[in-house]
């Protein structure tokens, strides 16, 4: 009997927003419903201003490691060197416009007043101007016992949380970053009762690099997820170096550590698609297109699409594994677009009318995607998005996401009758706009989901239910 492997034990990479994703974009626009204003610019990703920059962090001024009995490990100085290095990463994309500086410590807020924050109520504190957009601090939990006070277990490296946002012009104002300290005190000690966790420093830095990623707009991205389910360590190098550094969870060796550089092409890609510059263009081309469900006329949103280089024959890496980028169908369509249902439900238990305000409502972008690619042939793949991305892990516009029956390659005779490992090829050069790509999967039973809702018989025949008893048990 084959057992379902569990899960290595991870650990978490999070990131707590006040808004819901996307998939490739942290944020997407929405447009006015009902009552409801514009939210930012109707199907576009919410990006820090580029007229704007630098993006100015603030600094806590306490150290960023100590052990638990008050002995410094890391002091203020190295922890803003490291930090300075980890935006650099981001900075450091010669496809993007995004630059990043330090502006000096924390500003004092309510019961913070200068000095190491610690307490849950500083924190809060603090976190109350970054959401009015008066900082974007970084914040060191030396010892991990502000994560602890926050509610957060003991697994998580730090994690980011957008604060402000123009939903006038679309734009990120302020966030924020803390990072656990307790990751780089030297002591590992997963059982004892106070768990203490440890990560190599290459491992530690990349976690907070990924919630920079965030910071910067992106959200999580699934490539190499096969990987997950290996649960072998170290990783493979060709399957690591195509895993985003964006992957919801960490757990393979640092990327740096396999001598690989900290960001992925997945991650190039999509930090450039966000903050392109004059040298993107030629650098990068798309493929677009959209999926279908297998009436070949119904879009399909939240499913994760990958375009992969085809390994060349002349070298021993597998540069499908290697060089690949994703996106998630429907990424810049809301993930609710709201029903009428249970808002007119007595005592008003729900009003969902209107959805959420984030994404767009173009019918046209439910099963879209867009993916930049650097130039060289490609096929593209469906898959589904893992069904542990979830809330803070989440990849796409579902949360959970949706389940498909198969992954299958794009062929040049797309239908939903075709053979899953059929492909075709894809040449892309700098600046093209290859489009079209549509995807129409494969399945037996789910022609849509509304469309399976019934047996899809138009004259039902007439069947004795049995009766339904539903008891009120409240006092
Ligand atoms: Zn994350």
């Amino acid at each position: 009997m084959r057992t379902r492997r569990s899960l290595p034990a991870l650990i978490l990479l999070f990131f707590i927003a006040p808004f819901a994703t996307a998939g490739g974009p942290l944020v997407v626009g929405g447009p006015a419903v009902g009552n409801r204003p514009a939210f930012g610019k109707d199907g576009e990703p919410f990006i820090w201003n580029t007229a704007k920059m630098p993006i100015q962090y603030r600094v806590d001024p306490g150290p960023m490691s100590v052990t638990s009995s008050g002995t410094t490990v890391i002091d203020h100085n190295a922890g803003v060197e490291r930090v300075q290095n980890m935006f650099a990463v981001w900075q450091g994309v010669s496809t993007a416009t995004l630059s990043y500086s330090n502006a000096g410590p924390l500003l004092p807020a309510g019961s913070y007043t200068g000095g190491d924050l610690k307490t849950a109520q500083q924190f809060n504190d603090v976190m109350g101007s970054c959401n009015a957009g008066k900082q974007n601090p970084v914040i060191f939990d030396a010892d991990g016992r502000l994560l602890v006070s926050l509610g957060l277990p003991p697994e998580v490296i730090g994690f980011n949380s957008g604060c402000a946002l123009d939903t006038i012009n679309g734009y990120l104002l302020s966030s924020a970053i803390v990072m656990n300290g307790q990751f780089q005190d030297g002591i590992n000690s997963p059982g004892s009762t106070r768990v203490n966790l440890e990560l190599t420093p290459n491992a530690f830095d990349e976690a907070i690099t990924h919630e920079i990623g965030h910071f910067s707009g992106l959200d999580h991205s699934q490539i190499n997820v096969d990987l997950l389910l290996q649960g072998t360590f170290p990783c493979d190098t060709d399957e690591l170096a195509g895993l985003p550094l964006m992957f919801p969870f960490a757990f393979c060796q640092a990327r740096k550590d396999a001598g690989l550089p900290v960001l992925s092409p997945d991650d190039l890609a999509w930090i450039s698609s966000l903050y392109p510059n004059a040298n993107t263009g030629d650098s990068y081309g798309t493929i677009s297109g959209r999926i279908f469900f297998g009436d070949g006329a119904s879009q399909v949103q939240g499913v994760n699409v990958i375009a992969r280089v085809v390994d060349g024959s002349g070298t021993i890496e597998d540069e499908s594994r290697r060089v690949a980028v994703s996106a998630v169908s429907g990424y810049l369509f809301t993930g609710n677009p709201g029903q009428s249902i249970t808002s007119s439900m007595p005592q008003s238990f729900e009003n969902n009318t209107g959805g959420d305000r984030n994404g767009s409502r173009s019918t046209g972008l439910i099963g879209y995607y867009e993916i930049a690619v650097p130039p060289g042939t490609y096929t593209v793949e469906v898959e589904s998005v893992f069904y542990a991305f979830v809330g803070g892990s989440g990849v796409g516009p579902l949360s959970p996401p949706i389940g498909l029956q198969t992954p299958e390659f794009w062929n040049t005779d797309e239908s939903a009758f075709d053979f899953t490992l059929q492909r075709s090829t894809i040449t892309v050069h700098a600046g093209d706009k290859v489009t079209d790509i549509d995807i129409i999967l494969n399945n037996n039973f789910f022609h849509r989901f509304d469309g399976n809702e019934d047996s899809g018989a138009v004259f039902d025949a007439p069947i004795a239910m049995p009766e339904l008893f539903i008891e009120d048990t409240r006092a």
